[in-house]
């Protein structure tokens, strides 16, 4: 998967702008302020997703224009389409494809890229909400089944959490309480396996990413945590649902007095480590942006093996903060297919990269 060209008309700080990309490493660089985040935004929007900085298509046209348009000729699954994306203001956005017109949702299917941007360092170092979001994402894209199975989680979990808060005040809500804590555990013993499976195919690719990454110099490891009673998270959904219920079981009472839900895979969590030390609370700037972005990396190899196409990889501002044997690696070392970073180094970055180099000043490519 392959963008060629892309010709933004109104688009964030972009008048009139065509771009012709080469068909593996793109540096875009240039001081603060003028226009390589919007570039990749507008990649990004190719895909049919929202923009990963707005979920206004509003903010997306030019303060002085009344419309904007991306229009990108790629390449899917060897073939070449032409993609134009249509924002007017108060309208919602026209998607066409060789000139028909298709819905956003339908590009997902014709163009997915993997994009890390500095807010993904929330993977390292912050709360396991942000792990869980990884897995949910990475696995509701790979697996149907999975989006689901987190929808009816999510909405037993707020029943039950209903319950657990107001059963003092009316005591007949304690009739549901077991049924919904079982169907919890149903779903528990589903995801679990899901989980897991994803789990080891991310340790597994990410390790050796991290090593190369790192000069050889750090081992990335990546566990999968969840209930405590769960003894093989590989084991049939029976038996799972079986352990899921006993540690449930076993804090009703605790549930019931703190007004919460206690137990369960809205707990569940990725151990992240380097070097055997836990990630989130010692590896330094250096090290987390590295580990966040082997698990991107790694990301876009699952994604490959299944699809049998690399998605088109984003890199928003990854190199500072970087020593030199790491940035060379982001700059000529990953591998595969078409990769654009954005970076503020200058004219210097173009005898380091054996790539293609842009230099964007106020809105113009040269
Ligand atoms: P940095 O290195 O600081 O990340 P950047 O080159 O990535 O900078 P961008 O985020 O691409 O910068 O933004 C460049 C400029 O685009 C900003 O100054 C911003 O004010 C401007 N901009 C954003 N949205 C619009 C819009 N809708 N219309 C016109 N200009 C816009
Ligand atoms: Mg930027």
């Amino acid at each position: 998967m392959r963008i060629e060209r892309i010709a933004l008309s109104g688009f964030r700080n972009y008048d009139e702008e065509t771009v012709s990309f080469g068909p593996d490493v793109n540096v875009i660089c240039g001081p603060n302020a003028q226009g390589k985040t919007n570039l990749l935004e507008a990649v990004y929007l190719l895909t049919g997703a929202h923009s990963f900085r707005t979920r206004f298509d509003r903010e997306l046209i030019g303060f002085d224009c009344d419309w904007a348009s991306v229009l990108a000729d790629v390449e899917s699954a060897g073939r070449d389409q032409t993609v134009r994306l249509l924002f007017k203001r108060g309208q919602s956005r026209q998607v066409t494809v060789n000139g028909a017109k298709k819905t956003s949702a339908s590009l997902a299917g014709l163009m997915t890229a993997v994009l890390f941007s500095p807010d993904d360092l929330y993977l390292i170092k912050e709360g396991a909400a942000a792990r869980r979001r990884l897995m949910d994402s990475a696995i509701g894209q790979l697996r149907p089944g999975y989006a689901a199975l987190l929808a009816d989680y999510n909405k037993l979990y707020e029943s039950k959490m209903r319950i657990l808060k107001d059963w003092r005040e009316k005591p007949s809500l304690l009739d549901t309480l077991d049924e919904f804590s079982d169907g919890l555990a149903r779903c528990s013993a589903r995801m679990i396996r899901y989980r897991a499976s994803f789990s080891e195919r991310l340790a597994a690719a990410a390790a050796p990413i991290h090593r190369d990454f790192s000069g050889g110099r750090e081992e990335l490891g990546l566990r999968y945590v969840t209930v405590s009673t769960v003894t093989d998270t590989h084991a049939p959904a029976e038996e799972i649902y079986r352990q899921v219920l006993d540690h449930q079981q076993a804090h009703r009472q605790a549930e019931l007095e703190a007004g919460q839900c206690l137990t369960g895979i809205h707990k569940d969590d990725l151990d992240i480590s380097i070097n055997g030390v836990a990630a989130r609370a010692f590896a330094s700037q250096g090290q987390t942006r590295t580990a966040a972005l082997s698990l991107k990396l790694a990301e876009r190899e699952i994604f490959r093996t299944e699809t049998g196409e690399y998605p088109v990889l984003l890199l928003d501002d990854v190199l500072s903060e970087l020593d030199a044997v790491r940035q060379e690696f982001v700059l000529n070392r990953i591998g595969g297919g078409q990769t654009l970073i954005t970076c503020c180094e200058d004219e210097d970055i173009s005898r380091r990269t054996g790539g293609r180099v842009f230099s964007v000043r106020e809105g113009r490519i040269r």
